[in-house]
């Protein structure tokens, strides 16, 4: 075209693009689903736009949001439309291609190992997974800040940019137009697209229309002659009415036999049913529901269901509904990035209206792996979304939140009968049926997924601490190479004990032949083991637990009950350990002691009260260097 400006894609946008169109990859579906999802996010941020500004949405079909899937079979062109907030020339620029998303690198990656393509949402880059099933795709759009353009590509590296002089003026919104590849020819089928966009739109909020075939009766005159009127005007939903009055005139002047014939007329289905799954009541949403909802929330549609969610309503100062899930898994680095970017997996609805989900603030960072969604009815509709982040209710209504996530893992936990209990719980778990053998094990899938999360709950989270505190697992000298709780432990403390006895150290086989550990175990004592270096911070913020003092078995101050004899030791070696302190100079040690913590050792060096252990040394030293 005479005005199209070329531009190279990015080149990671470039090496996902060839990877996609080169992909073996059988489940192509994907591609449709990214696309309705595009469609209802644009369709969401005109809708947010309006609530301040009702000029916005303009007037006629204009104020229509919804979407439309055409199917041109001659062409071989499926085209899918939204009436969305649509794109500048510049948008069309930077986001189909010259700026590259921080998941666009992450996804390459994991598609050269042997990532899940149907993934790809997660990632950002959604989009191009039309390069899974076309060649060539034309986007159009209309933005109220500009002209039409269109943005177009042979995913040969490079796309053109044109001002639209040619095509039908779209008013606001985009529509993609896919060019389907030879083998892609399943998606020539209305009903495999019914099917699918059913599937992948059944909590889209806007209306999915099919331009779909109907097969009619139609009356015609049995003289052939006669009936090329008919076939002509049989593209609308009308034509029945208008051919069967002909035929009426056409009676009364020959009376012509009539014959019937199958004829085709075309009009917009409506595929979806935009009932929102959180306002209907918990127990009239079957699990199988809450299912295909996370997966649509998550843009994951893999068969894993989601470990654990809850719904419900809260009442009061402030009014809402929402839907928490905890996920089958993890998303990609949640420790790294992900956890420093601070991504709160929440989508924020006022009165059914979508605001955002990119607060930050309605669940604490150590949450973000849960998926979720809230609907407020207190929170204004009509302000700015920086005013918003700064109401109110919104403390309340993330503390609520909180509670009722934390409320969910528990119940989790409660679930779990994989776990080390005391011996007359652990019989009532092997004798349950099989609906429990499903649950079994899904706190210790949930610590291993999540755990961390948890840990740092504790430290950053001191209103909740205590509550965390109960969903820590742990292994201990006792526990068999299973998990246990702090409940558990405190369970099978020995009369007279009065602290929980932890060690720390890099991993279980050293630390059970510490020195520390000779008289622990020797009397019989559970001590915990942790071997992940936050559990080392995790410990500064856990200083107690149900009026139970923790104490780390390598730092001075264990205490293993009153011996007699302890008082008449000390006594009796007062001379040498004095002399042992001079001996070793006060810049080595800070004190020389009898101790009663050791069994075969003659001695071991210890870390005061509020020194580094040993363990914290070697943690700070690897980050050091
Ligand atoms: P994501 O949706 O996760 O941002 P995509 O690759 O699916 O990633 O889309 C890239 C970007 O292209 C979107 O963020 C959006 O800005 C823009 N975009 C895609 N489709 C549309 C559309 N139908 N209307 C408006 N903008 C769109
Ligand atoms: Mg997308």
């Amino acid at each position: 075209r005479d005005n199209a400006e070329k531009f190279e894609f990015q080149a990671e946008v470039s090496r996902l693009m060839d990877i996609l169109v080169n992909s073996l990859y059988s489940n192509k579906d994907v591609f449709l689903r990214e696309l309705i999802s595009n469609a209802s996010d644009a369709l969401d941020k005109i809708r947010f736009l309006s609530l301040t500004d009702k000029e916005i949405l303009g007037e006629g079909d204009n104020t229509k949001l919804e979407i439309q899937v055409k199917l041109d079979k001659e062409k071989k062109i499926l085209s899918i439309r939204d009436r969305g907030i649509g794109m500048t020339k510049e948008d069309l620029i930077k986001n189909l291609g010259t700026i590259a998303k921080s998941g666009t690198s992450a996804f390459v990656e994991k598609m050269q190992t042997s990532g899940d393509l149907s993934l790809i949402g997660q990632f950002g880059v959604g989009f191009y997974s039309v390069y899974l099933v076309a060649d060539y795709v034309e986007v159009i759009s209309k933005h109220n800040d500009d002209k039409q353009h269109v943005w177009e590509s042979k995913a040969d590296g490079a796309f053109a940019i044109s001002e639209d002089t040619w095509n039908e003026p779209l008013g606001r919104g985009t529509e993609i137009r896919l060019h389907l590849r030879e083998e892609a020819g399943e998606y020539m089928e209305e009903s495999k697209l019914k099917d699918l966009v059913k599937k992948y739109s059944e909590f889209i909020n806007f209306p999915i229309n099919l331009w779909a075939s109907k097969g009619i009766d139609v009356e015609v005159p049995a003289n052939e002659d006669e009936s090329t009127d008919e076939e002509e005007s049989s593209d609308s939903s009308s034509s029945d009415e208008e051919d069967a009055e002909k035929s009426e005139d056409e009676d009364g002047e020959k009376k012509p036999k009539t014959k019937t014939i199958k004829e085709t007329t075309y009009d917009w289905e409506l595929l979806n049913d935009v009932k929102a799954i959180w306002l209907r009541s918990p127990k009239d949403v079957t699990d199988e529901e809450y299912t295909k909802f996370y997966h649509s929330l998550a843009k994951d549609f893999g068969d894993d269901k989601p470990m654990a969610w809850s719904h419900f309503t809260a009442e009061g100062d402030v009014e809402f509904k929402a839907v928490l899930f905890v996920p089958p898994r993890a998303p990609h680095d949640l420790y790294g990035s992900y956890y420093n970017s601070h991504k709160s997996n929440m989508k924020l609805f006022v009165r059914r209206v979508f605001i955002s989900d990119e607060f930050d603030d309605l669940l604490p960072k150590y949450l973000n792996f849960l998926m979720g969604l809230l609907d407020s009815d207190t929170l204004p509709l009509n302000v700015s979304r920086e005013m918003l982040q700064q109401h109110n209710s919104l403390k309340t209504i993330k503390k609520k939140l909180i509670r009722k996530a934390l409320d969910m893992i528990r119940k989790l936990a409660e679930e779990d009968p994989d776990e080390i209990h005391d011996k007359d719980k652990k019989e009532d778990a092997e004798k349950s049926g099989d609906e429990e053998d499903e649950k079994k094990g899904q706190y210790t899938k949930f610590w291993n997924e999540f755990g961390k999360s948890i840990k740092l709950g504790i430290i950053e989270d001191a209103t909740n601490r205590n509550r965390l505190a109960k969903l820590l697992r742990f292994e201990s000298t006792k526990s068999d190479g299973k998990l246990t709780s702090l409940d558990h432990y405190i369970s099978r403390m020995k009369p007279g004990q009065k602290d929980i006895f932890y060690i720390t150290g890099a991993n279980k086989e050293q630390m059970e032949k510490s020195p520390f550990l000779e008289r622990l175990k020797k009397k019989n004592y559970e001590v915990i083991l942790f071997t992940d270096p936050v559990d080392e911070y995790l410990m500064h913020y856990l200083m107690d637990y149900e009026d139970k003092k923790f104490q780390n078995v390598s730092k001075e101050g264990l205490k293993l009950g009153k011996d007699s004899k302890d008082k008449e030791l000390k006594e009796s070696f007062k001379e040498l350990t004095k002399w042992w302190k001079t001996a070793l100079a006060s810049e080595n040690v800070e004190d020389v002691k009898i101790s009663n913590r050791l069994d075969n050792s003659p001695c071991i060096v210890v870390t005061s009260k509020y020194g580094w252990s040993a363990n914290m040394e070697r943690i700070m030293q690897s980050q050091t260097l």
